[in-house]
């Protein structure tokens, strides 16, 4: 540890840590600061006692389309090309999802129907609503009544918290609906999974950047005591500024591990068909994960991760998904006004842009902070 370093770097996430090594590269020193008590952010993955991944805080499924965020992260890992499947289990079936023909076929019950009798079934459902004002009206415009009811309603109101009429209509307008037999849940060029698990590829990023790392270090207990010339946060916008206007709402989950053993697991090798099952239905949770059909390792063992989604308390859970909104887009301009004139700080990643950001997203913001603080040598 040195008494004096160019960059205090708080958050050894995806964020924290790209700039960490980029900032390296350069010469500069840097700290970065961890209060939980392992690298990598939200992206943490674990082995379970049968040596298999399970992703500890929610399954994070990486895909991009950015050449340049697939190189820049292929200098640190291998990858394991990844297949994400997603089905809905409601009224006793599995039903193909995100919904395309399949899933028309399945609820049509006419495993024959086509592409445009598909096209002329949304034609006929969606409801003619030219801006919807909340998600309800977003889904309802786009595929109609029954596949809202079917699999859209009680997935978003559990996942939310909230009936879906009083969420804004940009959380649901992102669900993607296929008109042809693609079943894909992603769309992007490149589907892999780091392919000896996400820790390893932060290890790497850590190494390379040279950095000093202290875990189980909250910013504001070291920030006055080590000296530096910048400070890059990445940690929640509104704690940064000890929640003067209030807290900015979230959505948070818990996510439980079930380990399987050889007994529990069918001859197939799986206990469930496809990597991510949605449950729309009373259940308390939401998904259920098995992550071994995208990991590539063969068991006999398996493992499923179940999400149950909960209400946010500030400094008690971790901050998820942000709710947008009226009130918290506004809350949060504050937030980020103050974050704009706030000396020597640079704000990056998901929590102190309270923005839901994909993790391609942050790498590439983050190689682009790095381009604006070495052009100005900050
Ligand atoms: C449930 C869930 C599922 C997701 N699934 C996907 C997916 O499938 N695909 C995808 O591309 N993206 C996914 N994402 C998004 C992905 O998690 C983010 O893009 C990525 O983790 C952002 O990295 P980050 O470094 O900005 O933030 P984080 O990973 O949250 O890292 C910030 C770090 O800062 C630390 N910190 C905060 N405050 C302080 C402080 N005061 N002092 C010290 N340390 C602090 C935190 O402990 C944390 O480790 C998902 C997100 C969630 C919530």
């Amino acid at each position: 540890m040195r008494d004096r370093y160019d960059y205090l770097i708080v958050g050894a996430g995806l964020s924290g840590l790209v700039l960490a090594e980029r900032l390296g590269s350069l010469g500069r020193s840097c700290l970065v600061v961890e209060r939980r008590n392992h690298i990598g952010g939200n992206c943490h993955d674990r082995k379970d006692r049968n040596g298999l991944f399970y992703h500890v805080y929610g399954p994070h499924y990486f895909r991009t389309n950015s050449e340049l965020v697939r190189a820049y992260l292929s200098r640190f890992t291998k990858w394991q090309d990844a297949k994400y499947r997603v089905n809905v289990f409601t009224r006793g079936t599995y039903w193909s999802f995100p919904v395309n023909l399949g899933t028309f076929r399945q609820f049509s019950r006419n495993p024959a129907a086509t592409e445009d009798d598909f096209k002329a079934y949304l034609a006929r459902s969606a409801v003619p609503i030219a801006a919807p004002a909340n998600s309800k009206e977003a889904i309802l415009a786009s595929v109609g009544s029954e596949l809202y009811e079917l699999f859209y309603k009680g997935y978003t109101e559990k996942q939310w918290g909230r009936p879906a009429e009083a969420l804004d209509a940009s959380v649901c307008r992102r669900i993607p609906i296929h008109t042809g037999l693609d079943e894909r849940y992603f769309r992007d060029e490149f589907q892999a999974l780091p392919r000896q698990g996400y820790d390893p590829m932060f290890q790497a990023i850590l190494e390379a950047s040279g950095a000093d790392l202290r875990l189980e270090t909250d910013h504001r207990d070291v920030v006055r005591l080590v000296r530096h010339r910048h400070l890059i946060y990445s940690g929640p916008l509104d704690e940064y500024f000890d929640c003067r206007f209030g807290p900015l709402p979230y959505r948070t989950a818990r996510y439980a591990l079930e380990e399987i053993g050889e007994a529990g697991v069918p001859a197939g090798g799986f206990v469930q068909p496809v990597l991510q099952v949605n449950y729309p239905g009373p259940e308390a949770f939401t998904r259920t994960v098995e992550l071994k059909h995208v990991t590539g390792q063969v068991s006999r063992s398996s493992n499923l991760v179940r999400e149950f989604p909960a209400e946010y308390r500030p400094c008690e859970s971790d901050p998820n998904y942000p709710i947008p909104g009226p009130e918290s887009d506004s809350l949060a301009a504050r937030y980020r006004e103050l974050a704009e004139r706030e000396p020597g700080v640079t704000f990056i990643g998901r929590l102190a842009q309270y923005r839901y950001l994909n993790m391609d997203q942050v790498v590439g913001a983050a190689l682009h902070t790095f381009e604006k603080l070495r052009d100005a040598a900050t």
